[in-house]
């Protein structure tokens, strides 16, 4: 579904990627752990465009999003090829990022209605569907302030799943919640998985990433020290550097 090949990113003369390679396929579950500072928001946010790279190559499915040209530097595709790439993909972000002016149905609706150009009466039916599917049923006309943090994360993943997505991104979707609210929010996320729905899944929740991920990617100081099955990467890590992070939890 999405490609990363060889991504470099500097902040001024901070080094944050170090030639990162990511491939998530169809139906795949990727969780990215690892320290603070690590790089792997910066990762998430070169994979969905809301940052250009320097160089490396991202492609979503047969599209060519950005190719290391001659020069050694990453170009971009054109912008309707962009506008396209940005269909593929969902992001859900830690702090919900909803509209707060607008109900519940009114922000899972909005993107496909006037982004998609959906019919509005064919997007009801499914925000309607993603709101039962989420445990949200008879919240559609409240304002997000009027809901739990838990209940807000639960609209921003319908809201990401009606543009009907490839593969969702999330950047530590229950940081910003309690216990309780994260498990609300771990819940609608496995039950996602089992639907083998394809996620990309950045997260501090190790018994949750061990069960609802096929991959684990442990990334520090911006290269993935070590990734493999879930089960191995936290049960039986092969790196000094992931055994002394994981023993923190
Ligand atoms: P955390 O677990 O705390 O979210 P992270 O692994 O997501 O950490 P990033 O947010 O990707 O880490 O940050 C990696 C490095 O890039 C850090 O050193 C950070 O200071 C730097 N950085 C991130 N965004 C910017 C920016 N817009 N401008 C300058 N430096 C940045
Ligand atoms: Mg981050």
């Amino acid at each position: 579904v999405v490609r990363l090949s060889h991504i470099k990113k500097s902040f001024g003369k901070n080094e944050v990627l170090k030639d990162i390679s990511l491939d998530v396929m169809p139906g795949e579950v990727v969780a990215v752990i690892g320290p603070s500072g690590g790089g792997k928001s910066t990762l998430l946010r070169c994979a969905t465009l809301l940052e250009t790279f320097d160089s490396g190559d991202l492609f979503y499915d047969d599209m060519t999003v950005a190719r290391t040209g001659s020069n050694g530097k990453a170009e971009y595709a054109k912008s309707d090829v962009l506008r396209r790439a940005k269909m593929k993909f969902g992001l859900v972000f830690q702090n919900y990022n909803l509209f707060p002016h607008y109900t519940v149905l009114k922000n899972i609706m909005d993107a496909p209605i006037c982004v998609q150009k959906r019919n509005k009466e064919e997007v009801e039916r499914q925000a309607r569907e993603l709101i039962a599917k989420m445990g949200l049923e008879g919240n559609e006309d409240k304002v997000p302030c009027q809901l739990s943090g838990g209940q807000q994360q639960r609209v921003s993943i319908a809201r990401a799943l009606c543009m009907n997505p490839e593969v969702v991104f999330f950047d530590e979707p229950t940081s910003a919640l309690d216990p309780e609210l994260t498990a609300e929010v771990l819940k609608v996320i496995k039950k996602l998985a089992a639907e083998h729905m394809t996620m990309v899944i950045v997260t501090h929740e190790m018994q949750f990433a061990r069960d609802v991920a096929d991959r684990i990617i442990f990334m520090d100081g911006g290269v993935i020290v070590e990734e493999g099955p879930a089960e191995q990467v936290v049960n039986n890590p092969q790196h000094q550097r992931t055994r002394e992070f994981l023993a923190r939890y």
